[in-house]
């Protein structure tokens, strides 16, 4: 039977699985902390645990991370790590440093199956969900091979920031979210604030009510168009929610978020969605000009786009994406033009693309877009050796 993963509960499920092996609750919470505060993986050295309990969890459990297949180092600062998640699937995670941050881009899923046109993610198409325990194995990767790496001093943090932003719909993964959210927060884990890990979807309406009941951070919505029409092609997913249904989600979602707007991602398409006009419509929408009745509390990212072989798509010019910038601007809408950042490594933003086996061929499934390659020329072949257990020594 295989080990059981420790990094597939929050301290909730982890609680249960301690009882079940006739442990005290609190014991959970020990093991919790030896897992993710310090990064240990080898339970015999886990010192205030008992020993018997140590000896039972060394037989029985285990702290698996992906295995790593790759790391790239961009000029800026931005590392790209590729895991192999088995089947022939490969997920990507980037951290993004700045002065004053640590964000780490974390992926949901091997491939995606909304197929937005811009992402390169989306025309690989989709294989599989991951697990609770990959989605977190990310950060705890991230954070403790950087505490090394960096030599940071004992209690300060490389993660400052998560954002749900990598590879994959994170919504349409849910189950395997929620908890790895939880683990994200948890003061006797990375003890990240609400406020400081972001949901980004495309728009899968129920579950953004779902995620503001269940546990409210910070929300991004993917939004690229101004009107259903141009929406339905870029964003697919927008047919079946369209955008007054993923408006009045988001503004539902502000009774319970964190931050009292909601960010909206805009990539800039030369001449599909960066006209003044499409500006002028998106003012429209948020404002309540258009079929909403109260303006919607909210910040715009505008995001050049990083063009990918199989997109036929192409950045905005600079002079455009700042006059378009500049209507919401004018209109009190705070917005922002995204840096970009590990564009030499392929880590910026619509550019991951990992290897995944297509198991639903959404790419050919996408209408009027059949000849579009599947997988983008520039990604290499992935031959990954089996999932390894990270050995890390105790404090
Ligand atoms: S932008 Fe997000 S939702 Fe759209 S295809 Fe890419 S990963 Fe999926």
């Amino acid at each position: 039977m295989a080990a059981v993963n420790l990094l597939d509960f929050d301290l909730a499920g982890l609680t249960a699985f301690c009882e079940s092996l006739g442990e005290k609750r609190f014991r959970a919470t020990q093991l919790f902390r030896w897992v993710h505060q310090h990064g240990v993986s080898d339970c015999a050295q886990m010192s205030d645990l008992a020993k018997s309990f140590r000896d039972r969890l060394s037989t029985t459990c285990e702290v698996r991370v992906p295995a790593l297949l790759s790391e790239q180092a961009s000029a800026d600062g931005t590392i790209k790590w590729l895991f192999d998640v088995g089947g022939g699937d490969a997920i990507e995670t980037v951290f993004i440093p700045e002065d004053d941050r640590g964000t780490l881009c974390v992926s949901s899923q091997a491939g995606c199956a909304v197929g937005c046109r811009f992402c390169s993610t989306g025309h690989q198409g989709f294989s599989r969900n991951l697990r609770t325990a990959e989605i977190v194995a990310q950060l705890w990767f991230a954070e403790h091979h950087l505490r090394r790496r960096l030599q940071l001093p004992e209690g300060v943090r490389a993660i400052t920031n998560v954002v749900m932003m990598g590879m994959g719909e994170p919504l349409q993964n849910y189950a395997a979210l929620l908890p790895a959210l939880r683990v994200m927060l948890d003061d006797h884990a990375y003890g990240l604030s609400r406020r400081r890990v972001t949901v980004s979807t495309s728009g899968v309406v129920p579950m953004i009510d779902r995620l503001r009941d269940d546990c409210p951070v910070a929300l991004a919505v993917s939004l690229h168009a101004p009107h259903d029409a141009l929406r339905d092609d870029l964003v697919p997913l927008n047919r079946k929610y369209p955008l007054a249904e993923l408006l009045a989600a988001c503004e539902r979602y502000l009774a319970a978020a964190p931050r009292d707007f909601i960010t909206f991602e805009y990539c800039m398409l030369d001449g599909v969605n960066d006209s003044l006009a499409h500006a002028a419509q998106l003012v429209d929408l948020v404002q309540g000009r258009g079929a909403r009745a109260e303006p919607l509390p909210c910040k715009f990212n505008l995001i050049p786009f990083n063009p990918f072989p199989a997109s036929g798509l192409v950045c905005s010019p600079r002079e455009r994406v700042k006059a378009f910038a500049a209507v919401l601007q004018d209109a009190g809408i705070v917005t922002t033009i995204r840096k970009t950042r590990g564009d030499d490594i392929d880590a910026a933003c619509g550019q991951l693309a990992g290897e995944v086996q297509d198991r639903t061929r959404v790419a050919e499934r996408r209408s009027g877009r059949a000849a579009i390659p599947i997988i983008p020329a520039d990604v290499p072949p992935v031959r990954a050796p089996a999932q390894q257990v990270l050995e890390r020594p105790a404090r």
